[in-house]
């Protein structure tokens, strides 16, 4: 028996030796009771050196570490401990279980996990990697207003970002795995696309396109680009791809090529519409140097009138659709009223509506509607209605304007009976540089622009305007609607000057000497005394002894600005009564207020009718 466990204790020792773990017993001191052969390879000392000896004496740095307390734990719970610690000593980690002994101590059981816990370590890292670069994508790619989708080469989603889910209203399990029709791409559309993926597969090769399509999500115009995915092995495993809506960019380059040919045509036009009065100004000067007879001078001169009117019209309306494209049109509101507004325009408006021998209807309402606005831009947008309607008319034609009021706005209609406009066409009328063609043979000129402008203009003042036309030859109705103010003090309709002409000392500056000329010419005809200076400084020279009752100063000049000038011309003692009145290109209020600034009586802007230059003298005079 005892032989036979002798030999059994002498196997066991044997078989412990064997193990391909480290084995220890560690009694309740903590001292080593026994070590197998793995554990005194890991010690890397003879077991004799250390079975005995405490475990921090042996290794200094167990000492109240984890693997102290694990066994201390282990003793007095009398519980199986598993955990896995670096050892720095041996650089590397220890897999122990602890198992309560029966004397009170414990057997533990170890082995180097190193390479299990640097792989685990690795694959940890790589996984958190991996997540993090998914994360990333995820947040890009569900974000971007772009399509973004990979398919296999069997045509079935792989990936699909939300807005693409959002577009065909699906989740990204009723999408991934599926085709294009399971996810609701119309036929064609799903075709096209399996076509093109096969494309990229056997090409190898990207391939854009434009579509145009619509999902549960809305649609539009899509631009799109589909790349291969490359294997290992070189062969395409899938394609991806990414589309843009470029509905809004194709919208605004369609209307960007439609401003430019528009504006083509304007320039055209303008040339055009430039050139026409000038042939007969040519002429008509011409006429002038050679003939004697004053009823044919008379004549030419007011048709030279009539044509300069019309380029002064052309260059006005020019001048107008700058200041409203840049928004800088300065309103100058005042009480007034319906009526007084719609007599301004006719007086406008008349003559060529008389000249196409049309039949003009008014209707205006008996209480008259206050307005609050400019009257000058008013009755312009209303002479552009009516110029329009007797231009577009066929001659004999009839006109009828017609007022009327709803509750707190006033409506105010032209109606024509003439050539009308296309269904259509109605929507553009309005747009800059808009003429609807009537075939080569119109001759009724015009650049387009006077629409617009009146749209702004009414805009500006708070109303809205339409247009209806039951088509071609049916005529047109514009209509106008403004919003009624309760102002009380109405100013009437403006009173022509009066007054008798007299003879005034005149002095006039500007160093335009054509300018200067013309005007001093005039003016001596007219009976007045007139001395012409160009420039500033002269007119300081001569204003002492001179003592002009009127000085009309240019502003713009070279040296001596016609600020500076006034100023100056205001400083001298003798000029006290001098009425001194600014004639130049900038109407806008700032230029206005900037002439009161510098000692201006009157601010007229070029190029200024002789009668009006008399009316500046008479109502000044009286
Ligand atoms: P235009 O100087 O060419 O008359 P507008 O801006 O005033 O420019 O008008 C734009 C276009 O609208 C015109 O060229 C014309 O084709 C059309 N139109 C304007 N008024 C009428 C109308 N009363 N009847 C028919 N067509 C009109």
């Amino acid at each position: 028996m005892s032989t036979g466990s002798r030999v059994l204790e002498l196997d066991q020792a044997q078989v412990l030796d064997q193990l391909p773990v480290g084995l220890v017993t560690i009694d309740s001191d903590l001292r080593y009771t026994y070590a197998n052969m793995e554990a005194e390879r890991f010690a890397g000392m003879p077991r004799n050196e250390f079975v005995g000896r405490v475990i921090y004496e042996v290794f200094p740095a167990l000492r109240g570490g984890p693997l102290e307390e694990a066994f201390t734990h282990t003793m007095t719970t009398r519980e199986v401990s598993r955990f896995t610690l670096p050892f720095a000593p041996h650089d590397t980690w220890y897999e122990l279980v602890a198992h309560p002994a029966a004397d009170g101590g414990i057997v533990v059981f170890f082995h180097d996990s190193k390479r299990r816990v640097l792989q685990e370590a690795e694959v940890a890292a790589l996984r958190e990697q991996r997540d993090s670069t998914r994360r990333l994508y995820e947040t890009a790619l569900a974000n971007t207003p772009d399509f973004v989708y990979v398919w296999g080469r069997d045509h079935k989603f792989r990936y699909a970002n939300q807005a693409l889910l959002d577009l065909y209203g699906v989740t990204a399990e009723e999408c991934i795995g599926h085709g294009f029709r399971e996810v609701g791409y119309p036929e064609w559309h799903a075709l096209m696309h399996e076509r093109e993926i096969d494309e990229v597969v056997r090409t190898g090769k990207p391939l854009r396109g434009t579509i145009p399509f619509y999902g549960k999500g809305g649609g539009g115009i899509y631009d799109y680009i589909f790349v291969p995915v490359f294997g290992p092995d070189g062969e395409v495993e899938a394609v991806a791809g990414t589309t843009r809506d470029v509905t809004e960019l194709d919208r605004a380059n369609q209307a960007l090529k439609d401003t430019d040919r528009r504006k083509d045509e304007f320039l055209a036009t303008l040339a055009h519409e430039l050139r026409n009065p000038l042939a007969p100004m040519r002429s008509g000067l011409d006429l002038l140097g050679m003939e004697n007879d004053e009823n044919t001078r008379q004549r030419t001169v007011a048709m030279m009138e009539r044509q300069l009117g019309q380029m002064v019209h052309l260059v006005d309306d020019l001048l107008d659709l700058s200041r409203v494209s840049r928004g800088v049109i300065e309103l100058r509101p005042e009480p007034t009223s319906v009526n007084a507004m719609v007599e301004l325009a006719l007086e406008t408006s008349r003559p060529l509506i008389e000249r196409y021998g049309h039949t003009l209807v008014l209707e205006l309402p008996k209480d008259d509607p206050p307005l609050l606005g400019d009257r000058t831009r008013l009755a312009q947008v209303f002479s552009n209605l009516l110029n329009n309607a007797a231009k577009y008319t066929e001659p004999g034609g009839r006109i009828a304007l017609k007022a009327e009021r709803k509750s707190e706005e006033v409506i105010v209609s032209v109606t024509d009976s003439g050539i009308g406009i296309e269904q259509h066409e109605l929507g553009r009328v309005f747009d800059m540089f808009t003429r609807l063609s009537r075939g080569g043979t119109d001759t009724r000129g015009g650049l387009g622009i006077g629409l617009h402008i009146v749209k702004r203009l009414v805009e500006m003042h708070g109303g809205r305007i339409e247009v209806a036309s039951e088509g071609a030859l049916r005529g047109s109705t514009f209509s106008v609607t403004l919003p009624i103010t309760a102002a009380k003090d109405q100013v009437g309709p403006m009173r022509p000057t009066t007054g008798v002409a007299k003879s005034h000392r005149i002095l006039i500056v500007d160093d335009n000497v054509d300018a200067a000329f013309t005007l001093s010419v005039m003016l001596k005809n007219k009976g007045h005394q007139v001395h012409a200076t160009y420039g500033g400084q002269e007119a300081l020279d001569i204003a002492g002894t001179f003592r002009p009752e009127f000085i009309f100063m240019d502003i713009g000049m070279p040296g001596l600005d016609g600020y500076e000038a006034c100023k100056r011309l205001r400083a001298m003692p003798a000029l006290r009564d001098t009425r001194i009145v600014a004639l130049t290109g900038w109407g806008q209020e700032k230029d206005r207020q900037l002439a009161r600034e510098a000692g201006f009586n009157d601010h007229l802007v070029k190029p200024v009718p002789l009668s009006v230059i008399e009316a500046t003298l008479m109502h000044a005079g009286s």
